[in-house]
């Protein structure tokens, strides 16, 4: 569908209102769904839409069916240093020395390995392969435990580039995938697992190939909440992270809205800090409604925002092996 079927689906009825973040924390039309959509019908450079965080809880509120990812991602165009960003996701390496001074966290070159006749590929996603380097290894060491010979492939899925509108490098990017697409494909960041089932590859979710291949799982006796991420969410891909959770006897606290957006939005907190340490806050006090501070969390950019809240975020393949 082109642009401008997809600008008329609009009815301008608000229903996307209170699911957007950046709304719920500014009240203002400039910063909705539907003052962006507006401004895109208008022609007008609103500054909405640069501020918006791509977590597309809009497009879930609608009751029209408006594909408002198609329309945001149509207009964006990357700045300078967004574009030097996503040339370091694209190589993980590089990311390293960029970790400490940007983010302060530690960051770790990307764990290599390749079993010999492989027969799964294990897709970190590259921010989770620096940043969350015992994830990794801890999927690893669980996708050996149950028998499978594994290559580790480290890059970028592509979804930061459409972010900022770079839709022709990001399908690229997901045709470099599709290289290695004769093998199972598991990847540990939901967001990037959404995304390339969006674009067309077979890929699993890391909880999803759990619950689908039955996988072994042990008991654990701990209590924890649950984050949706908003890609994954959309897809409904947090069902098979809760259904490892249950089978793993975890006891789940709710917390109030649980796919509300964390404020990371991708590399969104780097470019809009204002904004998002507000939604930031916003998030922290719907998650401490659970009542604990341990967060499952399935995709990096969300468990960058839960250190920065203060809160302690775990991948359910940390919480196999804690
Ligand atoms: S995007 Fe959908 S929910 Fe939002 S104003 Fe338009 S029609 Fe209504
Ligand atoms: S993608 Fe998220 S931030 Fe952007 S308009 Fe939709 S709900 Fe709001």
């Amino acid at each position: 569908m082109g642009l401008n079927e997809e600008l008329s689906k609009c009815v301008h009825c608000g229903f996307c209102l209170e699911a957007c973040p950046t709304y719920v924390i500014t009240r203002s039309e400039t910063h909705s769904p539907r003052g962006r959509i507006a401004a895109v019908k208008l022609g007008i450079n609103s500054e909405g839409l640069a501020t918006c965080m791509f977590c597309r809880r809009c497009e879930l509120a609608c009751p029209s069916g408006v594909k408002y990812s198609d329309i945001i991602t149509a207009i964006r165009k990357p700045n300078l240093l967004e574009k030097i960003i996503l040339k370091m996701l694209e190589n993980p390496k590089s990311l390293v020395s960029f970790v400490k001074p940007v983010l302060r966290l530690e960051g770790f070159s990307p764990l290599e390995y390749e079993d010999e006749d492989y027969d799964i590929v294990l897709f970190p996603g590259c921010i989770t392969s620096v940043v969350f380097r015992k994830t990794v290894e801890n999927a690893l060491r669980y996708l050996k435990s149950q028998g499978y010979r594994v290559k580790i492939f480290n890059g970028c899925c592509g979804l930061a580039h459409a972010h900022v509108g770079e839709m022709e490098r990001a399908k690229q990017l997901v045709g470099k995938l599709k290289e290695v697409q004769n093998k199972p494909i598991i990847s540990l960041s939901s967001n990037c697992s959404a995304f390339m089932k969006e674009n067309g590859l077979d890929v699993y979710d890391f909880s999803e190939f759990i619950v689908k291949l039955n996988k072994d799982l042990p008991k654990k006796d701990i209590e924890v909440t649950v984050h949706e991420p908003c890609h994954a969410h959309l897809l409904g891909l947090d069902k098979y992270t809760r259904e490892v959770l249950l089978r793993m006897g975890v006891n789940i606290k709710e917390s109030e809205e649980p796919s509300f957006e964390c404020g990371a939005g991708g590399d969104y907190f780097l470019f809009h800090r204002e904004l998002s340490e507000q939604v930031m806050s916003v998030k922290r006090e719907k998650t401490l409604k659970s009542g604990v501070s341990t967060v499952v969390s399935t995709n990096p950019s969300c468990s960058i925002a839960f250190l920065k809240m203060g809160l302690t975020p775990v991948h359910v393949a940390d919480l196999i092996f804690k």
